[in-house]
């Protein structure tokens, strides 16, 4: 009997995973099935690049995982039952069930309202496609000299606010941040910062809270109000509820908690990764959301998975951060180097250089998850029926 490995969601993480097990286990042993929503997939990474109004390069997964071994599945999933072992998912044709011996939750996350008055109702966001086509439709309908608010002064922010103003110069863009402009970045990133958007005429509103959003303005909590023709959302991401509705053990903000072979602490038939994973990373602090950090993941939970289903030796790789790397437009970015658990240091790189590091960053990413299984030694080893056994009816220890 072969054993059923159920991956869900093929963002970068979930597409890298699926790939990797098909590497590491042989195919007449395991079913690796991969659920998604869509049927292309989606370089997340560059949203904010799709509303400002270019084109990316389309990525059917029909072409991604042909000859893998990897069953695609495209249906929307609706639900988990870890005590079964089933998820429920629906498409066009109805709902239905499909078993799983191991299952790879990799679901990602949506845009982040915070429960900010008007936030939902009025204001645009760029977490996924969606959001970033109906940013790109109004940012396409909109008046010279409007303004346009980017709220939140992370990297997204930051990526949003550089590449609407570059692409349309005509608008006056501004960026509300909580604190100093990029203030985790060292002083030679500051200063880069501060330069770019000066170039590109973007205003900042610096120690500002927006506390409410509406249809042409948003309040702050210092009592200002700002106008906005357009307000941008991007103060950080936030996870589907579907894994809060499980079993499962999940912090309060519904991510699943994970040990370091990203193998749920409450479950041990269950693994998380990506966004939807809270893993402790250097220095005892969890991952941020990312793609830097959320593929390693990935790797370590198909090399755990097939570790266990083998016999092989469990990964023990520690993931740790270099860089955060910012594009400011497409002539512009920013390099800045980190320590392992994600700080600033000294060094940054900046420039034109930086803007085609962070394309290469870009395309790389992509590129793994449009050749899944190219690139990695094969290590097929037999999976045993009592390991196959072991590695799911085991409690973990609470
Ligand atoms: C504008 C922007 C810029 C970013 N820039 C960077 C960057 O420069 N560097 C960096 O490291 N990170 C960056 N990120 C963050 C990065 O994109 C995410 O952390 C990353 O995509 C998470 O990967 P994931 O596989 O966990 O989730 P995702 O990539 O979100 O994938 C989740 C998948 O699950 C599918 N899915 C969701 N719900 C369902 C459902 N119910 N049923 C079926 N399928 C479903 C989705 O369609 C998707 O395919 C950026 C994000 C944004 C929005």
């Amino acid at each position: 009997m072969q054993h059923r490995i159920v991956v869900l969601g093929a963002g970068y993480t979930g597409a890298i995973a699926a790939g990797r097990l098909a590497r590491r286990l042989r195919r007449e042993d395991v079913a690796i099935t991969l659920v998604n929503a869509e049927p292309h997939f989606v370089e997340r990474v560059r949203m904010h690049q799709l509303a400002a109004g270019q084109d990316l390069k389309p990525r059917p997964f029909s072409e991604m995982f042909a000859g893998t071994g990897v069953g695609l599945r495209l249906a929307k999933v609706t639900g988990v039952d870890v005590d079964r072992r089933t998820v429920a998912v629906v498409d066009a044709n109805g709902a239905e069930e499909l078993a799983y011996d191991t299952l790879v939750y990799a679901l990602g996350s949506g845009w982040n309202a915070q429960g900010v008055p008007g936030a939902a109702e009025h204001a645009y966001e760029i977490a996924g496609r969606p959001g970033a086509l109906r940013l790109r439709e109004r940012l396409a309908r909109l008046d010279a000299g409007r303004t346009v608010v980017v709220v939140g002064g992370g990297l997204t922010g930051l990526e949003a606010a550089t590449e609407i103003a570059e692409a349309r110069p005509d608008l006056d863009v501004a960026l509300a941040a909580r604190g100093d402009l990029g203030d985790w970045l060292s002083p030679k990133g500051r200063e880069h910062l501060r330069k770019v958007f000066g170039k590109l005429g973007i205003t900042v509103h610096e120690h500002t809270t927006v506390t409410g959003v509406e249809a042409e303005r948003v309040a702050t909590a210092d009592g200002r109000v700002i106008p906005a023709a357009v307000t941008v959302w991007t103060t950080g991401f936030a996870v589907h509820p579907i894994a809060k509705a499980t079993a499962l053990k999940v912090t309060d903000t519904g991510q699943i908690v994970v040990d370091g072979t990203m193998r749920s602490v409450s479950h041990p038939d269950v693994y998380a990764v990506g966004d939807a994973a809270m893993v402790m990373g250097p220095g005892d602090k969890p991952l941020r959301m990312s793609c830097a950090s959320g593929t390693p993941t990935a790797w370590q939970a198909a090399d755990a998975i097939a570790a266990r289903l083998t016999g092989g030796k469990l990964p023990n790789t520690p993931i740790r951060y270099f860089n955060q790397c910012i594009s400011l437009g497409r002539k512009e970015g920013l390099i800045q180097y980190v320590t392992a658990d994600d700080r600033a240091v000294r060094a940054a790189l900046t420039g034109r250089l930086a803007a085609v590091y962070k394309e290469l960053v870009c395309k790389g990413a992509a590129w793994g998850v449009a050749n899944p299984t190219l690139g990695l030694p094969t290590r097929r080893r037999r999976v045993t029926r009592e390991r196959a056994a072991a590695g799911s009816a085991v409690k973990a220890p609470a």
